[in-house]
């Protein structure tokens, strides 16, 4: 749990140490399938000591107790998957692709009960909880950046006993802390800025609630979604940089939103750092900044397929949070049909900024 005095520049950096004379001063990845008899755990899929190194620290950012998974979607189904069945989950209209797919397909199932909802709407938002379990909450989200107001209508669902998630994955503890608004818990697909250098996958979950632990630590266990030894120890050394990261790339980012609001081939931006963004206020009243992606629209597919071709420092590909900056049209892909076709979806990296805005100024030079 977070020390209310520490900062979480320091917390990312000493957490998940180990600790006494003698002991290495990184948790070494221990690769190993099972334990000699005796010890605590027993078998690999039971526990490992790397991935407890980063449930530690997770937990000391986010202020809970974190279990690591798979994936970021592991991590959502062992959620959906703690709700008796039939409940009702209240959730986005327009958020990310795969957490919107496995409700889909809960729902065809006959498992569980979706109801969609424009959550930047706080009001049709608390009426959409009237008979809920669950309210999942993803803000800033994917990919339109929408800001959700945590305080309210987190207050509604606990006021009325809805369980809540948050998925923090584009602000990261660095700049949101969900659990400090009362939600439930907190989900992460560590993927992105957490590993922070494209090169794993792993998801987590942190809660306060034990209770709520134990189950996800069950239904680990026996399911099988278990995070890989190496992704755990990589997304741990990726931790240790994350506020530095992220300060690096939200800086550029407002850079680049600011130029691109400016640009004539450009029709619109979408960032949570400009004046004009709906949810201005909302921003500074959850957020320690904005963060690091930017959603801008291009006329149209073929103009900004066009643009995406000039690219040659920022990389077309999909995923986000790498140190490097990547750019995706969200609606060339299954599952984000209803975003607009010229939508760019640019994952900021830590380049030098006027490098960055001199690939794209040059591959929007038409
Ligand atoms: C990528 C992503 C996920 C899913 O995580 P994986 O690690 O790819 O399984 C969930 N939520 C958001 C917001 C994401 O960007």
């Amino acid at each position: 749990m977070t020390d209310p005095a520490e900062h979480i520049e320091t917390a990312a950096v000493t957490a998940g140490r180990p600790s006494g004379p003698g002991s290495p001063v990184n948790t070494p990845a221990t690769f190993t399938s099972t334990y000699r008899f005796g010890g605590d755990v027993g078998y690999g899929r039971w526990g490992n000591p790397t991935w407890s190194a980063f449930e530690e620290a997770l937990g000391r950012l986010e202020g809970g107790y974190a279990v690591a998974f798979s994936s970021g979607m592991g991590a959502v189904s062992a959620l959906i998957d703690t709700l008796p069945l039939g409940s009702l989950v209240v959730a986005h209209d327009t958020a990310y692709s795969g957490t919107r797919s496995l409700l889909a397909q809960c729902a065809a199932h006959g498992t569980h009960r979706i109801r969609r909802v424009d959550m930047t709407d706080t009001e049709a938002t608390i009426e959409a909880l009237d008979g809920a379990e669950l309210l999942w909450v993803e803000t800033p989200t994917n990919p339109m950046l929408g800001i959700v107001d945590l305080s309210t209508v987190l207050g509604t669902a606990n006021a009325r006993g809805v369980t809540s998630v948050v998925d923090n994955t584009f602000a990261t503890p660095v700049l949101q802390r969900p659990l400090e608004f009362g939600v439930t818990a907190v989900m992460h697909s560590a993927t992105k800025y957490i590993g922070g250098h494209s090169d794993l996958l792993l998801g987590a979950v942190v809660t306060r609630d034990e209770a709520m632990r134990d189950q996800l630590l069950a239904h680990r266990t026996s399911r099988g979604a278990i995070p890989g030894t190496m992704e755990a120890w990589l997304a741990l050394r990726g931790m240790r940089t994350l506020p530095l990261r992220m300060e690096r790339a939200q800086s550029n980012a407002l850079a680049l939103a600011t130029r691109l609001r400016a640009h004539p081939a450009v029709v619109a931006v979408s960032y949570p750092g400009l004046s004009d963004h709906p949810a201005a206020a909302i921003v500074t009243q959850q957020m320690d900044g904005p963060g690091a992606m930017v959603s801008f629209e291009l006329a149209d597919a073929q103009i900004a397929d066009a643009f995406t071709a000039k690219l040659r420092i920022i990389t077309d590909a999909t995923s986000l949070g790498g140190v490097e900056t990547t750019i995706d049209r969200r609606s060339r892909w299954d599952g984000d049909e209803g975003v607009p076709v010229g939508l760019m979806r640019l994952s900021v990296g830590i380049e030098h900024v006027d490098d960055l805005w001199a690939d794209i100024a040059q591959a929007l030079q038409t």
